[in-house]
């Protein structure tokens, strides 16, 4: 039989299911708080505390956690950090995690800087798809923008991955009198390379302080400047159209290239959300902008949980998840730094 047939059926009682109604299908796991980069919508600025090498989980941990959420109806995973690829034997990683029964797909977010020496091997372990982060094509404006010299080394990773034939999505985030006069290049870029580009909204989980509404580019705002530059009119894509994606994907007539948005700030999709975060150092967040979250690793190291405890205990936890950043945006609370994006994983 197939994974794919093996799923557990939508709405059985062993789902992870919260007081709004949402179901949880998917996991992202953080595997590093470090970076090699120090993106300026991201990364703190001055002297960052990291996390300790000993308080992160290590892969048998990982492993047993998702086992245990794959039970409860977990069936897709996102490596992801920091920079995931700063993690030592992923490879290793990949291939445990995709025995685990349930568990359909595992895809991998990545700032693309270590991908062109590292993506055979995990395409070998199985890894089904890629979101490599890129935000310009301006070499110096990478330095600004991203903290770290050449950007030839990622754009080179990201062709690597397409000749293996690797599904790739390019996320970008766009800032308001940083990148913005770009768009149309990565439009022209989704076009020559026949791939998604997804301009993502700057939210308030950096840690460097300086988001402000003002900065955010919108949905609205993109289409219009795309509109204004190809007489291609660009249309919903309702074929790749899925409830619980939080891209809505654009079409051009032509059918080359597609364009995503991510438009969290202005049109928040908390209802439809059905994922949960695994942070490097074992806490379970059930949402983004969730601060603490729900320290599994010490039930695991300390009390010597069972399966059975610590299954009966995420149940518990996921019941509380929060309505999401629509509430922060209802109640005017959207402020800087609300969480730190590296510390969660996007
Ligand atoms: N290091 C990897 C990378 O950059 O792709 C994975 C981790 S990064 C935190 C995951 C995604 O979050 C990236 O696509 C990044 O652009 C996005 N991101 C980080 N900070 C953000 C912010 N304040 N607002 C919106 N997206 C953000
Ligand atoms: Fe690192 Fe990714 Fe954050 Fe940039 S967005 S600093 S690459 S974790």
């Amino acid at each position: 039989m197939e994974k794919a047939d093996k799923l557990t059926p939508i709405d059985s009682p062993t789902n992870l299911k919260d007081s709004y109604n949402r179901i949880a299908r998917k996991l992202r796991i953080s595997l590093t708080d470090k970076c090699n980069m120090k993106c300026i919508y991201c990364m703190p600025t001055g002297n960052i505390k990291w996390i300790n090498n000993k308080e992160i989980l290590n892969f048998t941990e990982i492993t047993r956690i998702v086992s245990i959420l794959s039970e409860l109806g977990i069936t897709k995973i996102r490596l992801t950090g920091g920079e995931p690829l700063l993690r030592p034997s992923l490879d290793a990683l990949i291939r445990d995690l995709i025995k685990i029964e349930n568990i359909e797909t595992i895809s991998m977010t990545t700032n693309g800087f270590l991908l062109e020496e590292n993506i055979n091997q995990l395409k070998l372990a199985g890894l089904n798809s890629l979101n490599i982060s890129l935000d310009t094509f301006k070499e110096e404006r990478f330095r600004t923008l991203n903290g770290i010299s050449n950007l030839n080394k990622v754009l080179r990773g990201i062709r690597k991955a397409r000749e293996l034939g690797i599904k790739i999505k390019i996320n970008t985030v766009i800032i308001r009198d940083w990148n913005d006069d770009e768009i149309i290049n990565f439009v022209k870029f989704a076009r020559n390379m026949d791939l998604t580009v997804r301009f993502i909204e700057f939210m308030p989980l950096d840690g460097s302080g300086i988001w402000n509404y003002n900065l955010v580019m919108s949905k609205r705002e993109i289409i219009k400047i795309i509109e204004s530059n190809f007489q291609n009119v660009i249309t919903l894509d309702k074929t790749n159209y899925s409830a619980s994606d939080p891209a809505t994907i654009y079409n051009f007539e032509d059918k080359i290239g597609k364009i995503g948005f991510i438009s969290s700030i202005t049109e928040p999709f908390c209802s439809k959300c059905d994922r949960i975060r695994l942070t490097s150092d074992g806490r379970l967040l059930n949402c983004l902008f969730e601060k603490e979250g729900y320290d599994l690793k010490q039930m695991i190291r300390n009390t010597k949980a069972t399966d059975q405890e610590l299954r009966k205990y995420i149940i518990k936890c996921y019941k509380m998840k929060p309505e999401g950043i629509i509430e922060l945006i209802r109640i005017n609370h959207l402020r800087p730094t609300l969480n730190l994006m590296h510390t969660i994983g996007g």
